[in-house]
């Protein structure tokens, strides 16, 4: 599909050129379109799949969004839309144990961050297709951007400081800037000859949207077993089912094969296992999907003429929800560097500006894959000695209050340089 006035086999100009319409890819044509008016053209999106699809089957996860996210998707214009299905969470409560204990006591709990009387600074769990779906009805709706769906870049190649960029079935553009938001197998950072760190967690991360028996109260669970952890975000209920939950479950990848392969009843039984009782008798809505789990690196998000975020970027082990959030922090930051220099009269697409943005984003990015990583590897495993000192770690976190703030609002996305849509303020 092709929109707003272009035709195929023309030369299109434009200021800055999306590569991948995922949740990180639409935020940012949303946070550059004021770019667009400066006559340059509009902002253009282009992704392989079709735009108007439905990603209610294709994708079951869920999101842990922050309040620094949430407070840029309300001021994108997005989030009041996105509100009526995000479950604000109470409580995360954490734990580590085998997986035959029948009770596994918190070790820690963090309190969400929610400092306000109405709940609008809590974080929220929200399921992926609702998300895709408001991000997509907003993005048509701004003249300032155009979508070209499906359609797939086949070659980028920069001459001074115009990057022309070919499409496989849509002729060819020609823009100032070009940003990788096509996902961890990128194919623009590889055209761009950025390399990555990789590795594998042999794990697959096992998702499904479950009915509970009993009321979750906004509570978010994360049992850190042997193989991996397992977590139940709550989520808002329907008509259909009062109480229901996602699950992020990270297993071995072979166990998560036979865990896929069972009938329901014998998926159900291993899920009770991990669950626990707490919630009574849990059962399926829709799932299980699998995913692999991996860790990638880019070693630079900049290029001449281009720039790369979202899990092009950094694909991160799922455990702690920070993937989809670190990259609408690229967005904001992006946002506001980019505008920056175009306001004080910088070309806002030489490497000048672009290394501000990188210098910006790596630590951060960085810190946090390190981070995710340590605790995976500290808790997913059986020896015993680690388990008493992660214990003892957790419990004395919970209680020094002043490192268990910084851990919420680490949490929150509230830690290091925050870009003016994530503050807080008037949205
Ligand atoms: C099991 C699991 C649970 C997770 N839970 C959380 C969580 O609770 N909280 C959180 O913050 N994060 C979470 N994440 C991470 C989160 O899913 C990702 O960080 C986020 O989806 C990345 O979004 P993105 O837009 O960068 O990439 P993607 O979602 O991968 O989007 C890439 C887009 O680019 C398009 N595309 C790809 N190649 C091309 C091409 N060649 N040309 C044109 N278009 C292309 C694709 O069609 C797609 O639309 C989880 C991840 C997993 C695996």
């Amino acid at each position: 599909m092709m929109r707003k006035s272009q035709t195929s086999n023309n030369s299109i100009k434009c200021p800055v050129l999306i590569v991948g319409g995922g949740l990180v890819g639409m935020a940012q044509a949303l946070a550059l379109a004021a770019l667009a008016e400066t006559g340059a053209g509009n902002i253009v999106l282009v992704d392989k799949v079709v735009f108007t699809r439905n990603d209610a089957a294709r994708d079951l996860r869920s999101f842990a969004i922050t309040a620094a996210s949430r407070r840029m998707l309300a001021r994108l214009g997005v989030w009041d839309k996105v509100a009526p299905y995000a479950q604000p969470v109470s409580k995360m409560l954490i734990s580590d144990g085998e997986l035959d204990q029948m009770v596994r006591p918190p070790l820690l709990e963090l309190p969400t961050e929610d400092s306000s009387e109405d709940g609008k600074e809590a974080a929220a769990i929200v399921e992926s297709h609702y998300l895709l779906a408001v991000l997509k009805a907003r993005v048509k709706q701004d003249k300032r951007i155009s979508v070209i769906a499906p359609d797939r870049v086949t070659g980028v190649e920069r001459n001074g400081g115009i990057v022309n960029v070919t499409l496989e079935k849509n002729g060819s553009l020609s823009t100032r800037l070009v940003v990788a938001a096509d996902g961890a197998k990128s194919s623009i950072r590889r055209m761009a000859g950025i390399k990555t760190t990789d590795w594998d967690y042999g794990q697959t991360g096992i998702v499904a949207t479950i009915a509970l028996d009993r009321p979750h109260k906004g509570r978010a669970i994360q049992h850190f077993l042997p193989a991996g952890p397992f977590a139940m975000l709550p989520l808002v209920g329907n008509s259909e089912y009062a109480h229901r939950g996602s699950l992020v479950w990270s297993e071995e990848r072979r166990e998560a094969r036979r865990l896929m392969d069972l009938d329901e009843a014998g998926f159900l039984e291993a899920l009770q296992l991990r669950l626990g009782h707490q919630f009574g008798e849990a059962r399926m809505i829709s799932g299980p999907q699998a995913f692999p789990l991996g860790m990638t690196l880019a070693r630079d998000f900049v290029a001449p003429g281009i720039v790369v975020i979202g899990d092009a970027a950094h694909r991160l082990h799922p455990l702690a929800g920070q993937g989809a959030n670190l990259g609408f922090k690229d967005v904001a930051a992006l946002g506001d560097t980019l505008i920056e220099a175009q306001r004080v009269g910088e070309d806002f697409a030489s490497l000048t500006v672009l290394e501000r943005y990188q210098t910006w984003r790596r630590f951060d990015v960085v810190s946090n894959a390190m981070a995710m990583d340590g605790i995976n590897r500290i808790f997913s495993n059986r020896i015993s000695g680690l388990k008493q000192l992660r214990d003892v770690g957790l419990g004395l976190v919970d209680r020094f209050l002043p490192l268990k703030n910084l851990l919420t609002r680490e949490a929150a996305g509230e830690t290091g340089r925050v870009p003016a849509l994530m503050r807080v303020g008037d949205v």
